[in-house]
């Protein structure tokens, strides 16, 4: 699919040929990743950041926000709640945290990996490739970093560097393949500033590197952000060439992801869950999603993890959270997934297990 076909698809209205656009990326989905839907336990380790990014509610200059770092035996403890649920893999997420220290990950993978068959996906923020490679070294399998916009001029505005490094999403997710780790990015839908050009391009770049794991979910905006204030008038483009952040763009960007990336994994992501909490989760699992990624995390730090406001599922149980997914699931005639549901088949180390 050419990039011009790419954006006439994102500016589709039409509902019959959008039914089109919805049948195909089903029909592609279950060709190629089959009808499980992977589930992996979400847990949020840390919510201390030194970055200063406009749209995320926990940035550095947040004020008013409670920090918390969860401590080894606290996230042990959710791991062996995945365990128990049955999930086959785990993605600890956090704000970009000095505070969680190389060795302190290093350890926190190993115990895992040498105590459980899980695999193991790490979403910790531009990281050193000592760390990188060190963790990878202990046991991790994937790594989540999104690029959030191919536009660099947008992305530097909403996403300054830190002094003295220039931030290249892109040539860190390169080095991290090649240091071994699947790899996984995607974009936010709907960032001010963000036109329908950008976007059709964002969804080739995820051709062009092959993405393994692709998440796209809504900008939300967050009051504790420049995104979220008034600030935000100065970034919006015209109304003709400013993508919405609605639900209808989000699942054309799903299907269009499934279409041009038919092997990845593709999540069904909780910002979606927040604008739509009723279907968000059905809808992009059969336009082209195959994983959920149920919040393990427990719930008094949840609620303090608050990227954005009114995050779905945000005062759930991990308990009730699998029931909800499970249930969702069985709704439209899925199963669940069995293992680590990797791109790139099961990897050397749990092979070895
Ligand atoms: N610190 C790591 C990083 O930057 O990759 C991981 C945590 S970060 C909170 C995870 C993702 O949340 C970001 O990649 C971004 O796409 C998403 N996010 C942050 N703020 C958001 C917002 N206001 N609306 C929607 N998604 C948001």
């Amino acid at each position: 699919m050419e990039k011009d076909e790419i954006l006439r698809w994102l500016r589709e209205k039409d509902e019959a040929r959008l039914e089109e656009l919805w049948v195909r990326a089903d029909g592609v989905r279950r060709a190629c990743v089959g009808d499980e839907v992977h589930l992996r336990g979400l847990v949020e380790i840390s919510n201390y950041c030194v970055r200063q990014c406009r749209y995320c509610g926990i940035n550095a200059c947040s004020q008013g926000i409670t920090r918390y770092r969860m401590n080894r035996q606290e996230i042990i403890e959710c791991i062996h709640e995945i365990v128990r649920f049955g999930y086959g893999s785990v993605v600890m997420q956090s704000g970009e945290d000095p505070g969680l220290s190389r060795s302190f990950v290093s350890d926190l993978v190993r115990e895992i990996s040498a105590t459980t068959d899980l695999a193991i996906t790490l979403s910790l923020g531009e990281r050193e490739d000592e760390d990188l490679r060190d963790w990878k070294e202990a046991g991790a399998d994937r790594y989540l970093l999104r690029f959030e916009t191919s536009d660099p001029e947008l992305y530097r505005k909403i996403h300054p560097s830190l002094p003295g490094k220039t931030s290249d999403r892109f040539s860190q997710l390169e080095r991290m393949r090649d240091i071994g780790y699947e790899i996984g990015t995607g974009v936010m839908v709907g960032i001010p500033g963000q036109s329908w050009q950008t976007l059709a391009q964002d969804i080739e770049i995820f051709r062009k590197y092959d993405m393994d794991m692709i998440g796209v979910g809504p900008f939300l905006p967050s009051p504790h952000t420049a995104l979220g204030g008034p600030e935000a008038a100065g970034f919006y483009l015209d109304p003709e060439d400013q993508v919405p952040n609605d639900e209808l763009t989000t699942l054309k960007v799903v299907a269009l992801t499934r279409l041009v990336c038919p092997a990845s994994n593709i999540p069904s992501t909780t910002a979606l869950a927040t604008i739509d909490p009723e279907s968000g989760r059905e809808l992009a699992l059969t336009r082209g999603a195959n994983v959920v990624m149920p919040n393990v995390t427990p719930p008094h730090y949840r609620v303090l993890y608050e990227i954005y406001p009114g995050k779905a599922c945000i005062h759930e149980t991990a308990q009730v959270c699998r029931n909800c997914m499970e249930r969702r699931i069985h709704s439209i005639g899925r199963v669940l997934g069995k293992g680590p549901g990797g791109r790139r088949g099961i990897s050397p180390r749990l092979a070895a297990k």
